[in-house]
């Protein structure tokens, strides 16, 4: 598809942080086996995730929020261009303050990585009973892995808050996670079966 390639060469241009192919490839795969059909994103940037999921199948709704509003209308003209507003909706608020109702079958975390806890939990409320939340950059560039890679204070501060975010993950309750070395790192989590 020659817009989405066209996309991600913009993006690699102008230094807006889009996901890895590997990445990518996961969530669309992800979308294929499991007949997701409600996607709920959380950091739009200039749309090229949502137009990717929105693109597995030609039923298949995404709902994404994105703060700023210069990368926000950067969507909108992206979406439009590859036709695609009747099924991908976005709303340029906070995330942390705006009301979403209704359930999602995926819901994708892909924004400011210091609030990752705040967004898994205030989103939970709108996963269907089946559904996943699913998160990036949870590598960081390595970084996490190898906290020598970081140059300065703010980085480390974000590796900090990612590495609270996994332990977060590994000691939920309610949750199960699954955790991948692919694209930037990535996780899956699905609520526990009821005992
Ligand atoms: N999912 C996109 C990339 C998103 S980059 C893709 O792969 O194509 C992360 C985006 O999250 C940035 O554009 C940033 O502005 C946005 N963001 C960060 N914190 C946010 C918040 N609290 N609410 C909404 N958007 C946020
Ligand atoms: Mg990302």
């Amino acid at each position: 598809m020659g817009k989405i390639l066209e996309l991600r060469e913009y993006a690699k241009e102008h230094h807006v942080p889009i996901m890895q192919d590997a990445g990518i490839e996961f969530i669309c795969n992800y979308i294929k086996e499991h007949n997701v059909k409600k996607v709920l994103e959380i950091g739009s940037a200039i749309g090229y995730s949502a137009i990717c999921f929105a693109s597995v199948k030609d039923d298949i709704y995404v709902t994404t929020i994105e703060r700023n509003t210069d990368l926000y209308n950067e969507a909108i003209n992206n979406i439009k261009d590859m036709q695609l507003e009747k099924r991908i909706t976005i709303i340029n608020e906070d995330a942390l303050t705006c009301e979403i109702t209704g359930n999602y079958d995926l819901i994708f975390i892909d924004a400011a990585k210091s609030q990752y806890i705040k967004f898994f939990e205030k989103y939970k409320n709108n996963l269907s009973e089946n559904g996943v939340i699913i998160t990036d950059n949870l590598s960081f560039h390595g970084m996490v892995e190898d906290i020598s890679l970081t140059h300065n204070r703010n980085t480390r501060q974000l590796v900090g808050k990612i590495k609270d975010y996994i332990a977060f993950l590994k000691n939920n309750e309610e949750f199960n996670t699954t955790f991948y070395q692919l694209g930037d790192g990535i996780s899956v989590s699905k609520r526990k079966p009821k005992s």
